[in-house]
């Protein structure tokens, strides 16, 4: 896949992303089809997002072709689980250096593909270009090819170098790969009227583990999970799927809308966080495989499900009613916690709204109430002065927010990627109340919170 000015323009304007085509409710949204400025790939390039994208496909090799830095960097930076083959963890570059800018990397990639295959043995093997490699002018994808052709292993090039823009646009380049290398290269087994796939799903901190059996329950099969936890070759049936299933993510939206026109496969999004969000998901999903008998057990298991999760939360939402909170996250998780803080007693008292749509917006509108205070864009700072103003009890954010938390001297939680809890499903819940309890009821505060001895 060659990266093409025209590629970079579709998946910066993506027409399934509301987010791209309005704002206010008129015009294209500018900050979506803008490309990065040098120096402006702070908070991931898109080489980052492709990786992002692809790296939990537990069972293949990924390879990238770049500087050691490029691989470095984010090795091991994201939380996303495995219940078996532990390859994608492993960091393989072809650690490009000097000589390799001035003669080609291309024999040198050829000969890290050869040598991965035949140390690891890996399901399929994917090579990731970077700035420098793309500078260069490195012809990978003739390489992959040829090694391919040597080896016997798929090996696919996934060309975002981090030049090109974002994070989010390099998790569409992901997505694109999947499309024209993966998708539709092998047929299930057998195939039921109710397979789904999970799409923008990482499993992040082992998230998805607490929603699975709730579709096996139902008689549900995940046919594929793209790509959470995922094996290579269930993402390549993946259009044979009955339903696209989008979770809490926009990043591979242009994967479910493309799949939707090639294999007529309908998508919906949906989240996982929260009591009325997974309820509703879980409806959603039994109304769109068109089954009144699925229907009627999904209300069955919502039912016992929700009694059993009231008992498990009554102690814990005794010490958590009326605590406020400030949330600073992102996109659809910006409305999808509140709804979950909601479940469990607690008032957010203000909101980002960053990456947030104009539907995600009014979702968050509606949940904060008049006095709720929706914040566009913010610094440490201005989220200090914020908990200050608001008299919080809590900030819930990234992880790179937590000394802003710890100056302002309130708990934190860490809400992005690189936490190490699992929020999702009904069990998410009660892992998520348990995480703010012993946050709040810490004694470190009260001990911080004391004027210093020399005061
Ligand atoms: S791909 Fe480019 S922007 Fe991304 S880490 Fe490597 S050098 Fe930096």
């Amino acid at each position: 896949m060659k990266v093409k000015q025209s590629k970079i323009n579709e998946l910066l304007s993506e027409s399934g992303c509301e987010h791209n085509q309005k704002k206010q409710g008129e015009k294209k949204n500018k900050s979506c089809t803008q490309q990065a400025q040098p120096g402006a790939a702070q908070g991931g390039c898109a080489f980052d997002g492709a990786m992002i994208a692809l790296v939990p496909i537990t069972d293949a090799a990924h390879l990238v072709h770049g500087p050691i830095a490029c691989a470095g960097n984010s090795w091991g930076s994201r939380g996303s689980l495995s219940s078996g083959p532990m390859l994608y963890k492993t960091g393989f570059t072809t650690d490009v250096g000097e000589n390799d800018v001035i003669f080609g990397g291309e024999k040198k990639l050829y000969k890290a593909i050869l040598e991965v295959n035949q140390n690891y043995n890996p399901a399929a093997i994917f090579v990731y270009a970077t700035c420098v490699t793309a500078l260069i002018g490195d012809d990978i994808d003739a390489v992959c090819k040829v090694a391919a052709q040597k080896i016997g292993t798929p090996v696919i090039p996934v060309i975002a170098p981090g030049f090109i823009g974002s994070k989010n646009l390099g998790n569409r380049f992901g997505g694109e790969a999947l499309l024209e290398y993966v998708v539709g290269t092998a047929e299930p087994e057998y195939t039921t009227p109710y397979d789904i796939n999970l799409i923008g799903e990482y499993n992040i901190a082992g998230e998805m583990w607490g929603v699975l059996p709730l579709f096996e329950k139902l008689g549900i099969r995940v046919l594929s999970k793209i790509t959470g936890d995922a094996r290579y070759q269930e993402v390549r049936y993946a259009h044979r799927a009955k339903l696209n299933v989008m979770i809490c993510s926009r990043a591979l939206l242009n994967m479910a809308r493309k799949m939707e026109e090639r294999y007529g496969i309908p998508y919906i999004e949906e989240s996982f966080y929260g009591i009325n969000d997974i309820n509703r998901c879980l409806r959603t999903v039994a109304a769109k495989l068109g089954d009144a008998d699925l229907q009627e057990r999904t209300e069955k298991l919502i039912v016992e499900e929700t009694a059993a999760l009231d008992i498990a939360l009554a102690p814990y939402r005794e010490k958590l009613k009326g605590k406020r909170i400030v949330l600073y996250t992102g996109g659809v998780k910006s409305w999808s916690i509140i709804s979950a803080a909601k479940d469990l007693g607690i008032e957010v008292v203000a909101t980002s709204t960053r990456k947030s749509t104009e539907e995600d917006k009014a979702k968050i509108k509606n949940l904060l109430g008049n006095d709720g205070i929706m914040l566009e864009k913010g610094n440490a700072s201005e989220l200090l002065k914020l908990i200050a103003e608001t008299n919080a009890d809590m900030l819930i954010a990234g992880g790179r927010n937590q000394y802003t938390a710890l100056k302002a001297r309130i708990p934190f939680l860490d809400i992005n990627q690189e936490r190490h809890h699992p929020y999702a499903g009904y069990v998410g819940m009660v892992e998520m109340a348990r995480e703010l309890t012993e946050a709040l009821y810490s004694p470190v505060w009260e001990q911080i919170r004391k004027p210093a001895p020399w005061e």
